[in-house]
C-alpha cells in the first residue's frame, strides 16, 4: 500500500511540473532543506547544578531556547565548579571560556562598582519595581553600559522577590547585636552591616552549610523559605529573621558574550532574548509559590523560630544604607550615572506604590 501511494504521489508530483517546474541543479538546491548549523554554548552558573530556582531556571532557559530553534542552538549549563568556580562565572563569560553566565552582578562589584546596581539594593526595588526600572526606566541601557568594556551583555535572569533576613545564632533585640557579628552577606547589604559594626563575609551558596556549622560564620542570609530549607540552614541556625532589608527584589543576570551573540543569525538571536524574558518572568512566579509553602514546613515541621528586625534597627539600617549608596555613587563617574537613575526610578515608584500595591496589602491584612 505504501509503495503504491509512493507511486502514486511520485507521478502526480512529475505530471504536476512537466509545465511548472522548472528544472536544474540549481532549483534543486533552492528546494532542499537549509543546511541547519548546530551551535553549541556552554553556561556556566554560580549555583550548585540544578538548585531549586536559581539553578533550574538556567536549565529551563536552555531548555527553551533548543526547543523554539528545534535544536539549532544548543546550551549546555554548568553548575558552580564544574567548569569555573561560582565566583568566576563574570571573567569566563567576558573571555569567551563560555558563551553565556547566570549568576547575580553584585558579586561583581569589584570588577565595576555601579553592577552593584543590578541585583538587588538595601531599600532598594521591589521585584516588580526591579523589572519596571530595567525594561522601561532606562536601565537596561545602563546596564548595557557598565557591561559593555568586558564585552558582556546583560540580561534580567529572574528574580527571587523580597528575600528573608537570614538566618542568626544570636538574637537581634537592638543595633547593638549586630556589632561583632561575623555574617555572609554579599554586596552593598554587606557594607551596611560593616557600618553597624558586623563583619560582612562574601562565600558562595555551596559553602555557607558548613562555615555555619562550625561557627566560622555567625549568621547568613542565602534567599528565603524555599532556597534556605533546601540548604537545610534551619539545622545550624536558631533564627530566622524577617525581612531581607538587603535584599527586596534580588534580579538574576543572565550575562552573554558579545563576540558569541553578534555571530548568531537574528532569529536565534531573539530566541535567547525572549527565553530570558520568559525564564525572568518565570523565576518570580515560582518563588512568591514554593517560598510561602517552604515557610509552612519550616514553621510547622521544623519548628523554626521566625522573628521580625526590632523597628530601631530596620531605621538604623536604612539610614546607613543610604550612606552607603551615596557613597558607592560619588566613587566613580558611571556609578553616579547608575544611582541617579535608580534613585529617582525609585522615589517616583515609591510614592506610586505607597497609593497601590502599598496600600492595597495594608488594607488586605
Ligand atoms: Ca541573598
Amino acid at each position: 500500500m505504501k509503495r503504491l501511494l509512493l507511486l502514486v504521489l511520485s507521478a502526480l508530483l512529475l505530471s504536476a511540473c512537466n509545465q511548472e517546474c522548472p528544472q536544474g541543479p540549481a532549483d534543486a538546491a533552492a528546494r532542499a532543506p537549509a543546511k541547519t548549523e548546530t551551535i553549541k554554548w556552554k553556561l556556566v552558573t554560580s549555583w550548585p547544578k540544578n538548585f531549586p530556582g536559581l539553578g533550574t531556571a538556567p536549565e529551563k532557559f536552555a531548555d527553551l531556547v533548543k526547543e523554539m530553534s528545534a535544536g539549532r542552538l544548543q546550551i549546555k549549563v554548568y553548575g558552580a565548579g564544574e567548569l569555573v568556580p561560582a565566583l568566576q562565572v563574570f571573567d569566563a563569560v567576558s573571555q569567551g571560556t563560555a558563551e553565556m553566565g547566570h549568576s547575580g552582578a553584585y558579586y561583581w562589584k569589584g570588577k565595576t562598582p555601579a553592577a552593584q546596581f543590578f541585583t538587588s539594593v538595601p531599600f532598594g526595588l521591589t521585584a516588580q519595581e526591579m523589572n519596571g526600572w530595567i525594561q522601561y526606566g532606562g536601565g537596561q541601557q545602563l546596564w548595557d553600559e557598565v557591561y559593555a568594556p568586558f564585552n558582556l551583555m546583560p540580561l534580567p535572569g529572574g528574580n527571587t522577590g523580597v528575600q528573608m533576613g537570614g538566618w542568626f545564632n544570636k538574637e537581634v533585640n537592638s543595633v547593638d547585636d549586630l556589632k561583632g557579628l561575623k555574617m555572609r552577606i554579599p554586596g552593598l547589604g554587606g557594607e551596611v552591616l560593616q557600618r553597624a559594626g558586623g563583619t560582612p563575609v562574601t562565600l558562595p551558596g555551596g559553602e555557607i552549610f558548613t562555615s555555619l556549622q562550625t561557627g566560622t560564620i555567625d549568621a547568613t542570609e542565602w534567599v528565603g523559605p524555599y532556597n534556605d530549607l533546601a540548604f537545610g540552614l534551619f539545622k545550624v541556625a536558631k533564627y530566622y529573621y524577617y525581612p531581607g532589608w538587603h535584599e527586596p527584589g534580588s534580579m538574576m543576570e543572565f550575562t552573554i558574550n558579545k563576540d558569541a551573540f553578534a555571530a548568531l543569525p537574528a532569529d536565534l538571536q531573539a530566541i535567547v532574548k525572549v527565553a530570558a524574558r520568559a525564564v525572568n518572568d518565570d523565576m518570580l512566579a515560582e518563588f512568591t509559590t514554593r517560598n510561602q509553602n517552604a515557610l509552612v514546613e519550616l514553621k510547622t515541621r521544623h519548628h523554626v523560630d521566625v522573628r521580625p528586625f526590632p523597628d530601631d534597627v530596620l531605621v538604623k539600617m536604612k539610614t546607613l544604607s543610604e550612606q552607603v549608596l551615596e557613597e558607592v555613587a560619588a566613587a566613580d563617574d558611571m556609578s553616579a550615572k547608575v544611582y541617579a537613575s535608580f534613585k529617582d526610578y525609585r522615589d517616583k515608584v515609591a510614592a506610586y506604590h505607597k497609593v497601590s500595591e502599598q496600600a492595597y496589602i495594608n488594607a488586605r491584612d
